[in-house]
């Protein structure tokens, strides 16, 4: 296991995080940690972890408790995989995730963020520098949809993808495919073209809108706005996932 040596105990760090998984597998190459922040400035209809969403949920947790935690899976994750921060969003607590990669870094582990790409600019910057791979869900492709179905604004991201161009880090565009709202060919293929105009961009992947998340919003007294949505079906998300395929 790896001794915290390049842990600055002087710079205490704290965090909030949501939950942690110890061995995923979706969430960029290989076997991860990964690590849900609490707090989201977004409210996507279709959003499967809403108790992330306020920034004083969850739990505070220490960065040297977190590095820890990681530790622990070294020898899962470190020569294939590595580890994810997720949401919520990762962008809200930057600085925290900055510092946490950072010691990644120094100790060799692949990073990767999970992120819609709404955040601060200039933290951003800084946290890519410590950071492998960019995950960016583009929730929608016009800012009407993207104001109307998930309280945000698209130039943001279209900001935070141009910076991830300029500083170099391997992209990956994602996309929730919600029957009847962005489920059609034309929709895919304007993702595609934002997507491309980038030259970091590695892959788009579609996933799939599902409602297991029912009970949890009913637990919380919130109403899901898109319970009477249908869910994406398999053979439509595979049709779209061969428009968008980029290799
Ligand atoms: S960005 Fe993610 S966590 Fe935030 S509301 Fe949208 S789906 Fe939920």
């Amino acid at each position: 296991m790896t001794n915290i040596v390049n842990y600055d105990s002087e710079n205490k760090f704290t965090g909030r995080i949501s939950s942690f998984q110890s061995m995923g597998t979706v969430d960029g190459p290989g076997i991860r940690n990964v690590v849900f922040l609490q707090g989201c400035p977004l409210r996507c209809i279709y959003c499967h972890n809403p108790e992330t969403w306020g920034k004083n949920g969850g739990r505070e947790i220490t960065e040297e408790e977190l590095l820890n935690k990681i530790f622990r899976y070294e020898k899962y994750i470190k020569k294939n995989g590595g580890v994810t921060v997720s949401g919520g969003e990762p962008l809200m607590q930057a600085q925290f995730v900055t510092s946490l990669f950072k010691k990644l870094k120094s100790n060799d582990y692949h990073t990767a963020i999970d992120t819609s790409g709404i955040g601060n600019l200039k933290e951003a910057e800084e946290l890519m520098l410590y950071c492998d791979l960019i995950i960016c869900d583009l929730k929608f492709t016009n800012n009407a949809d993207f104001k109307r179905y998930c309280a945000g604004n698209l130039d943001t991201v279209l900001e935070f993808l141009h910076l991830s161009e300029k500083m170099r880090k391997k992209l990956w565009i994602r996309q929730v495919i919600v029957p009847g709202v962005n489920d059609s060919e034309e929709q895919v293929k304007k993702l595609k073209e934002i997507a491309c105009r980038h030259s970091n961009l590695e892959k788009i992947e579609l996933l799939p809108f599902r409602k297991l998340c029912v009970d949890k919003y009913k637990e919380m007294g919130i109403e899901f706005k898109a319970e009477n949505i249908e869910e994406c079906g398999n053979d439509r998300l595979r049709l779209l996932q061969s428009i968008v395929n980029v290799k």
